[in-house]
C-alpha cells in the first residue's frame, strides 16, 4: 500500500511541479513507512544533500498530498537519511500496517530502525507472490522464479525487457526477496543503472574506485535495473564489463531490465550487448484486457477492498496498459469512493477517471516540450533531430517526434517540417503515417506512444 500511495503521490506532484523536480529530487526519495497511529510518514532519502534540499523545498508539498492520499486531515513528515547510522543488519523497513508506538523510548527506537539501512536495497513489498501471471509475462515470471531458486545456473544473465509499468523491477526485487527466503545470507544487490553510474563517478571522484568494484564483485545475485541508463557511459560500461566478467565466471547470478532488446539499446558496448544475450532474455508486453482485470482483483483483494467485477472491467478498458497507471486508476476510484462516501460502482469510476482524461488533454503543448520528452527516452538531441542523419535509430526517433507533433500540437505540417530542419512538409505526413501504421500493427510500439503522449500531455 504504501508503495502504491508513492507512486499515487509522484503521479500527482508531476502535474504540479513538473517531471523534471519528480525525476531530479521526488524520485531519489522513498516513502519508507506510514505510522498510521502517530500520522507520520517516514521519507528515506540517499544522503544527506538530497534530504536537506527535500526537506526545506517540498515539506509543503509532501504534507499537502500525503494527507490527502492516505486520508487523514494533517500529517507529520519525518526525513531521514539512509547513510545516518547504518548498521550490519538488514531489516525490513516496510511494515504495513502500522505498528502502535506507546512511548517516546519505543518512537525512538522505530525512527532508528527506519534508519537502519537494507543494504541490498530490496523491496519487501515486491514478492512473486503479488505478481499476476498472465499471457504477456509468463516467460519472464517463470524464468526469474526458476533463478530464484536455482543460483547462477540456469539463465545467466537473465534479461527482462519491456515497456515502463509491466513489472519488470517487480520481478527484480522479487528475485531478491525470493533468494532471501531460501538463504537469508545470500549476498544480494539491487541498483538501478543510473545509481550505479552516479557511484561509479563518484568513486572515481573521491578514489573509491576499489571499493566500488568490491562492493559489486562480492555478491551472489546482482540486480541490475534499468540497464538502459548506461548507454553511452564508456567508462562506466568499462567498468561494468570488468564485474560483469568476474561475477560470471564465479557463476554468481546476474539480472537486468531494461526498457529494450539488448541490441537495441543505443550507445552500448557491443561486447555489452552480446554478453546480455548470453543467457536468457525474456520480454514482457503489455497485458491483455482478461491480465489487468486479474490484477486490479488482486490489489483490490490485497487491499482488502471490495471491487464489483463490472468496475474492474470498466477500469481496465480505460487504462491502456501500464500497470502502474492500473493501480493509480484504482487507488482514485476508492479515494474517491471513501471520501464523498460512496459505493465502488461503475457511475462512480466513470466520474474519477473520465474526468481526469478530459482535464488532461485541455493542457496546451508545443513542439519543444515534445521534443524535450523525446531526447529524454532516447537520449538523443535536438541536433540529432534535425540533423541529415539517416540511421535508422534517428530517423526513427525523428518520425515519431514528428507524429506526435502534429497529433498534439495545432501546427501545420509546414511549421513543424520546419522545426525538425525539413523544408518539405510531405516528409511529415508520411512520417506521421509510417508511425500510426506501426502503432497499429504492433502492440508494444502503440504502448510506447501512448506512455510518450502521457508524459508529453502532464
Ligand atoms: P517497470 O519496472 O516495468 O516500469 P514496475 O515493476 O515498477 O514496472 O511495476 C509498476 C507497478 O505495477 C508496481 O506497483 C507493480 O507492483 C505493479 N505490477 C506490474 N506488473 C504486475 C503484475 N503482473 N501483477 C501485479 N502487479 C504488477
Ligand atoms: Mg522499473
Amino acid at each position: 500500500m504504501v508503495q502504491r500511495i508513492w507512486q499515487e503521490f509522484l503521479e500527482l506532484v508531476t502535474q504540479e511541479v513538473g517531471s523534471r523536480v519528480v525525476e531530479t529530487w521526488l524520485k531519489a526519495v522513498t516513502l519508507q513507512r506510514w505510522d498510521g497511529i502517530e500520522r507520520i510518514a517516514y521519507i528515506q532519502a540517499p544522503n544527506t544533500f538530497v534530504k536537506e534540499w527535500i526537506q526545506s523545498h517540498y515539506t509543503q508539498l509532501f504534507q499537502q498530498h500525503l494527507s490527502r492520499l492516505l486520508n487523514v486531515e494533517s500529517l507529520q513528515v519525518v526525513f531521514i537519511d539512509a547513510h545516518e547510522k547504518p548498521t550490519e543488519e538488514s531489516l525490513s523497513t516496510n511494515i504495513i500496517p502500522a505498528q502502535r508506538v506507546d512511548t517516546v523510548e519505543q518512537r525512538r527506537q522505530l525512527v532508528q530502525r527506519v534508519m537502519h539501512k537494507d543494504r541490498s536495497h530490496i523491496n519487501c513489498n515486491y514478492v512473486f507472490d503479488t505478481f499476476v501471471v498472465g499471457p504477456s509475462n509468463s516467460l519472464a515470471y517463470a524464468a526469474a522464479h526458476a533463478v530464484s531458486e536455482k543460483l547462477g545456473v540456469l539463465y545467466n544473465p537473465l534479461f527482462i525487457y519491456g515497456g515502463s509499468g509491466l513489472g519488470k523491477t517487480h520481478l527484480l526485487h522479487a528475485i531478491g526477496n525470493g533468494v532471501k527466503k531460501i538463504n537469508p545470507k545470500a549476498g544480494i544487490l539491487y541498483q538501478t543503472a543510473d545509481r550505479f553510474v552516479n557511484e561509479f563517478i563518484h568513486a572515481i571522484r573521491f578514489d573509491k574506485i576499489h571499493q566500488f568494484h568490491a562492493k559489486y564483485k562480492d555478491v551472489d545475485v546482482l540486480l541490475i535495473d534499468d540497464i538502459q541508463f548506461i548507454s553511452n557511459k564508456e567508462q562506466t560500461q568499462e567498468a561494468f564489463f570488468h564485474i560483469f566478467n568476474t561475477l560470471y565466471e564465479r557463476h554468481k547470478q546476474i539480472v537486468f531490465t531494461s526498457d529494450s532488446y539488448p541490441a537495441d539499446i543505443a550507445g552500448l558496448a557491443e561486447r555489452l550487448s552480446s554478453r546480455f544475450q548470453w543467457g536468457l532474455v525474456a520480454d514482457i508486453h503489455t497485458p491483455s484486457l482478461e491480465t489487468k482485470i486479474a490484477i486490479l482483483k488482486r490489489k483490490a483483494e490485497l487491499n482488502n477492498d471490495d471491487l464489483p467485477d463490472d468496475v474492474a472491467h470498466f477500469i481496465a478498458q480505460q487504462v491502456e496498459g501500464n500497470i502502474r497507471e492500473l493501480e493509480g486508476a484504482l487507488i482514485r476510484v476508492f479515494a474517491f469512493a471513501v471520501l464523498t462516501k460512496q459505493d465502488v460502482s461503475v457511475e462512480l469510476a466513470k466520474k474519477v477517471l473520465l474526468r481526469t482524461r478530459t482535464e488532461q488533454s485541455q493542457q496546451p503543448v508545443d513542439i519543444a516540450r515534445i521534443v524535450n520528452c523525446i531526447e529524454r527516452r532516447y537520449r538523443c538531441s535536438i541536433r540529432d533531430l534535425r540533423s541529415g542523419s539517416r540511421s535508422r535509430k534517428i530517423s526513427q526517433v525523428r518520425h515519431i517526434a514528428m507524429y506526435l507533433s502534429k497529433k498534439l500540437t495545432n501546427k501545420s505540417l509546414q511549421e513543424i517540417g520546419g522545426y525538425f530542419g525539413r523544408k518539405d512538409h510531405t516528409t511529415v505526413l508520411n512520417a506521421f503515417n509510417k508511425v500510426k501504421d506501426q502503432s497499429q500493427k504492433d502492440l508494444d510500439f502503440k504502448h510506447i506512444l501512448a506512455t510518450l503522449e502521457r508524459e508529453i500531455v502532464n
